[in-house]
């Protein structure tokens, strides 16, 4: 039986639900330089790239940013008869979106209705309003529950079936939807979208970094990029659609927006920079929730990599220094993050056993990455990790008879429960990190850029994780790929139309 029938007949155990859980949404870790799958994936992807030489000086509309949001935004606009460009300051497309895990959420879709998973739009509108504080836009969220169904269908049109549901936090159905075999969305949808662009023959330069949007006559006019070091070239355009990311790797944007958070180390890809946010408020661009940005509680704090949920959802407890308990680690990010940073050192230890391991393959991962600490025996890993070894003892003895009898009078936790720690053990020193950016420039609903007063700024769209709002306070797992293709589509085709006028 497939994973996704198990789940929808219900035999899914509760372990195996918190690890799809626990995948949580994150658009997560990227270190700054490529890594070697990086690297194959840029080699592979590299006839995708348009060479510089072939850079004209008009297009009809210029997407800056090739993350899923531009992808998708281009593909619309090409669909729709349009002539449009993808400029990337990277050397490779996929941003963010590349390390995004989890899946993208959708209500009433075609998958859903297969598999039997009773949904509403109306379900999945209030329970992102409810993770996000109440405080999200609601015309934004209205249109992103009710084009959402139609979004999985249009990637599965390209070629990019997501037909494995599964659950994150906050929301109460299987509506989660993943590739086929279950694994991490981020490099398939890239991938996909990639093949997308080159099979339309749409032009995607990389390395062609976009520094400021011209405007004639009170209407949008095309762009600057600087295609090396000394050349600076200027393109005309009818309209330009801005899907840069967020800012999660820019210091000194955290540091203004958020000083508490100055200090910490980000998961995010080189290229989040916020040059968009600050292009757009150059042309009198309106912002919204700026301040609003999601801290992941278990990021390896030397290179910004990001330890998945699914660890804790599969058993792994948390431990300081003096190697005790210190929080429900199933508890939302924020609050564990929190709790975290009142530790000696701002560090935590995940520990976990040989159950834990099987179960979550990511961990061979991060086992190459040489992060994780293994030894035969509890005392010799504290040694190892520098923990108290009698107290790290008791911690495990006492958190294996909560797991036996599903009781954890310490911390109430509830979930991740199903797997004692015995075995081999292992540790991660982990702190909490920079993970996403919930605010933004300002949209409508047609993912027109608005001004200060609410009106649009003529020709100036924008899209995914460079636009504030629809999230609220919190952004819930699976959310940030469902806005960037369907938030990704609509600029596509907006400015589509707006161009041809
Ligand atoms: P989203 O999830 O909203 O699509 P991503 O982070 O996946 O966002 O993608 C944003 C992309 O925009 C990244 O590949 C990033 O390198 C690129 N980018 C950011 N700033 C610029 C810029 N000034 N010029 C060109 N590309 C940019």
């Amino acid at each position: 039986m497939k994973k996704w029938q198990k789940l929808v007949t219900g035999t899914l155990t509760v372990a195996a639900v918190l690890t799809l859980a626990a995948c949580g949404g994150q658009k997560a870790v990227k270190k700054t330089k490529p890594s070697t799958s990086d690297a194959t994936a840029a080699a592979s992807a590299k006839s995708a790239y348009t060479p510089t030489s072939e850079m004209k000086s008009s297009y009809d509309v210029v997407i800056i940013g090739a993350g899923g949001a531009g992808m998708t935004a281009a593909i619309e606009a090409k669909d729709a008869g349009m002539n449009p460009v993808i400029l990337e300051k990277m050397p490779v497309a996929g941003g963010n979106t590349s390390k995004s895990s989890a899946g993208m959420n959708a209500s009433e879709t075609t998958v859903e209705h297969a598999q039997g998973v009773a949904d509403s739009n109306q379900q999945f509108f209030d329970e992102t309003l409810k993770g996000g504080g109440g405080t999200n836009d609601q015309a934004l969220l209205r249109y992103f529950v009710d084009h959402s169904a139609s979004a999985i269908d249009w990637l599965a049109t390209n070629g990019i079936v997501l037909d494995n549901l599964t659950t994150t936090g906050g929301m109460s159905v299987a509506r989660t939807h993943r590739p086929s075999d279950g694994s991490a969305i981020g490099q398939y949808l890239v991938a996909g979208l990639e093949k997308n662009i080159k099979s339309r023959e749409i032009p995607l330069f990389v390395n062609s970094d976009v520094t400021a949007i011209t405007e004639k006559d009170g209407k949008i006019s095309g762009v600057k990029v600087k295609v090396d070091e000394t050349k600076t070239k200027t393109i005309s355009a009818k309209a330009v659609v801005v899907t840069t990311g967020g800012f999660g790797a820019n210091k000194a944007m955290i540091k203004k927006y958020r000083p508490d958070l100055k200090d910490y180390v980000s998961t995010n890809a080189a290229g989040a920079t916020g040059d968009g946010i600050k292009m757009i408020e150059k042309l009198g661009g309106a912002t919204v929730d700026l301040d609003k940005i999601q801290i992941h509680p278990t990021v390896f704090k030397k290179t910004g990599y990001l330890v998945t949920e699914a660890v804790r959802g599969e058993g792994a407890i948390l431990v300081n220094k003096a190697g005790k308990r210190f929080v429900n680690e199933m508890d939302t990010r924020d609050k564990v993050s929190a709790a975290e940073l009142k530790q000696t050192g701002q560090t935590a230890y995940i520990i976990f056993g040989d159950a834990t391991k099987s179960a979550v393959k990511a961990i061979d991962q991060y086992i190459s990455k040489k992060i994780v600490t293994s030894a035969s025996s509890l005392t010799e890993l504290a040694k190892k990790i520098g923990v108290d070894q009698s107290q790290l003892d008791k911690t495990v003895a006492s958190w294996n008879e909560a797991v036996a009898s599903k009781t954890d009078s310490a911390f109430g936790r509830s979930t991740g429960m199903s797997k004692a720690i015995t075995g081999t053990y292992y540790a991660i020193p982990v702190s909490p990190g920079i993970h996403h950016i919930m605010g933004g420039v300002k949209i409508n609903t047609n993912t027109e850029v608005l001004k200060q007063d609410g009106k649009a700024i003529p020709g100036l769209y924008a899209a995914g994780e460079v636009t504030g709002g629809l999230h609220g306070s919190n952004r819930i797992g699976g959310n940030a790929v469902a806005d960037i293709i369907i938030f990704g589509r609509q600029a596509g085709t907006q400015a589509a139309a707006y161009a041809k006028k």
